[in-house]
């Protein structure tokens, strides 16, 4: 144990050269936490199959922003990104440097920056291939895989275990989102846009839920691929100042900003924030391609997407 401690203290701790996964996520939050002694966690809930969802927080601030990632299975490396921002974030706080321009530790002092950076475990780890073949758990997931034969699998899964789209269980018109999604043939468990049997039905969307009712949140981003766009509207809600936000993320990412299409219009985490609260959410859709994204493209999505993790934290 001391060696491997020692090895990673030369080290950084979240490799991006791999594909990840639920075990690799939990091993680098206790690793970065036994590492930067600044750093708090909590666990926010649990999934289906029972794995804890944790939350980081750096900061000690009055304005709280959460960020959150890998709530659709297939879009794993927004897990990652999150991971290696933690951990970028950690070094210059240490090293009292700035990070985007911004001094690591005047944020910190200013901020407290919530990141749940993998809100379906249980599904990331199917994508992943971290399931036994041949476990019950597999046999599950295929069969309700074989009802929509045209979604590649596993690599088209986007659900949580129950087959449920944790993108479409939050209480922002769900009946919309339902009639939608049913006409479009999702009205049972799917690898994607099933929304379920009501809102929150789900733990894993019921914990980031109950978590964001908890805290004073003051901005939210959620972390999806692929498009490299900004969704930044509900309806007609205009949260302050919410567009101007939208267009300094535009212009350090090089991302576009644009308009939800109706049909993925309601039942989203950020449609709720926006509707529940009236301050600004965004759902950030980082690179470009078919999901899953190959780790060769991380280094780009990191590069457009630190001068917006770094600008939410910045804001007054
Ligand atoms: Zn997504």
């Amino acid at each position: 144990m001391d060696m491997f401690l020692n090895r990673q203290n030369s080290e950084e701790i979240v490799n991006t050269n791999e594909p990840y996964n639920y075990n690799r996520m939990r091993i680098d939050t206790h690793l970065l936490q036994l590492k930067y002694r600044f750093l708090q966690s909590s666990i926010i809930g649990n999934s289906v199959l029972g794995k804890s969802i944790p939350a980081m927080r750096i900061g000690r601030g009055a304005r709280h922003v959460l960020y959150h990632g890998g709530i659709h299975a297939n879009e794993w490396i927004t897990s990652l990104l999150l991971m290696k921002f933690i951990e970028n974030f950690c070094i210059a706080y240490e090293q009292n440097r700035t990070l985007y321009g911004y001094n690591a530790r005047e944020l910190f002092n200013n901020i407290s920056l919530y990141i749940v950076p993998m809100v379906n475990p249980d599904g990331i780890d199917l994508v992943t291939g971290n399931i036994l073949p041949g476990s019950e758990i597999l046999d599950n997931y295929r069969y309700i895989a074989s009802n929509f034969p045209n979604i590649p699998f596993p690599n088209g899964w986007k659900a949580n275990f129950n087959g449920v789209d944790l993108n479409l269980q939050f209480p922002a018109n769900w009946e919309e989102a339902r009639r939608i999604k049913f006409s479009q043939g999702y009205t049972k468990p799917a690898p994607r846009d099933y929304v379920g049997e009501g809102p929150l039905t789900e733990p894993e969307a019921l914990a980031i839920y109950n978590f964001t009712l908890e805290h004073d949140i003051k901005l939210t981003l959620s972390y999806h691929t692929q498009g490299k766009v900004i969704f930044w509207q509900y309806l007609d809600y205009n949260p302050t100042n919410a567009y101007e936000i939208a267009q300094k993320f535009a212009q350090v990412s090089g991302y576009t900003i644009e308009e939800v299409p109706y049909d993925s219009s309601f039942a989203g985490y950020k449609d709720w924030f926006i509707m529940q609260f009236n301050k600004p959410g965004y759902t950030i859709e980082a690179g470009t391609g078919e999901n899953p994204l190959p780790l060769s493209q991380f280094e780009e999505i990191y590069k457009d997407n630190e001068g917006i993790l770094i600008y939410g934290m910045a804001l007054k």
